[in-house]
């Protein structure tokens, strides 16, 4: 599918910093929309449905993929989640830039879909750093550290199949490499022939 709006999907494992840092990206973009994503998984502290997800439960989930209502979905750490149609579609129509936070395997989906969508992956400096990372957080028991951190490893492993990698040591350092790779995109040859497709046409591009 080709839309005029760019599509950009963020996948780390969890602990790497993936939400601050597609969070301080959207506060300095304004081209930029989140997509909110369907999930099975129960709110966490100050969540609220429709601002980080939309909370559903098992059946109305499972009643949505059965209407193909989902661009993709995947279970992550037992609980299902997925990137609705409804949004995405229109946003990237008018020419709006999109940016997923998602998981690997829906990652890879939305390429199979979207070909020209742009796969970031994050990743940690270190599995030291990673852990010291989930334990500051204070979300999680060692039992769930011990079962996120086996989880990265396999996830991390995944990395090789995006196309960009940003190392988060330093948050300012990743973010500017996110912005930068945000901003190298836009100005590729076939993201400015979509996007500014009056100017092209003016100079008789294809
Ligand atoms: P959390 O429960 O910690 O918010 O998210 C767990 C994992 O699920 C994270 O890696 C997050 O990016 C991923 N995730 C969130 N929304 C979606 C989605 O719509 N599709 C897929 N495939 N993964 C998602």
């Amino acid at each position: 599918m080709e839309t005029p709006g760019n599509l950009f999907v963020v996948a780390a494992p969890s602990g790497a910093g993936k939400s601050s840092l597609v969070k301080a990206l959207l506060e300095l973009d304004s081209h930029l929309r989140v997509s909110v994503s369907h999930t099975t998984r129960a709110p966490r502290g100050q969540e609220q449905n429709g601002r980080e997800y939309h909370f559903v439960d098992r059946p109305a989930f499972d009643a949505m993929v059965a209407a193909n209502e989902f661009f993709e979905w995947a279970e992550v750490h037992g609980n299902r989640y997925g990137t609705s149609r409804i949004g995405i579609e229109a946003r990237l129509m008018a020419g709006e830039d999109v940016v997923l936070e998602i998981d690997w395997q829906g990652a890879l989906q939305i390429k199979q879909l979207f070909p020209y969508a742009v796969l970031i992956f994050i990743l940690p400096p270190s599995w030291q750093e990673l852990e010291q990372r989930l334990r500051r957080r204070g979300e999680d028991g060692e039992d769930v550290i011990a079962v996120r951190m086996q989880n990265a490893r396999e996830e991390v492993a995944q990395a090789r199949h995006f196309d960009y990698v940003i190392i988060n040591g330093l948050f300012e350092t990743a973010l500017f490499d996110l912005k930068t790779v945000v901003h190298s995109q836009r100005l590729k040859y076939a993201a400015q022939r979509r996007v500014k497709s009056t100017v092209f046409h003016a100079l008789d591009l294809a």
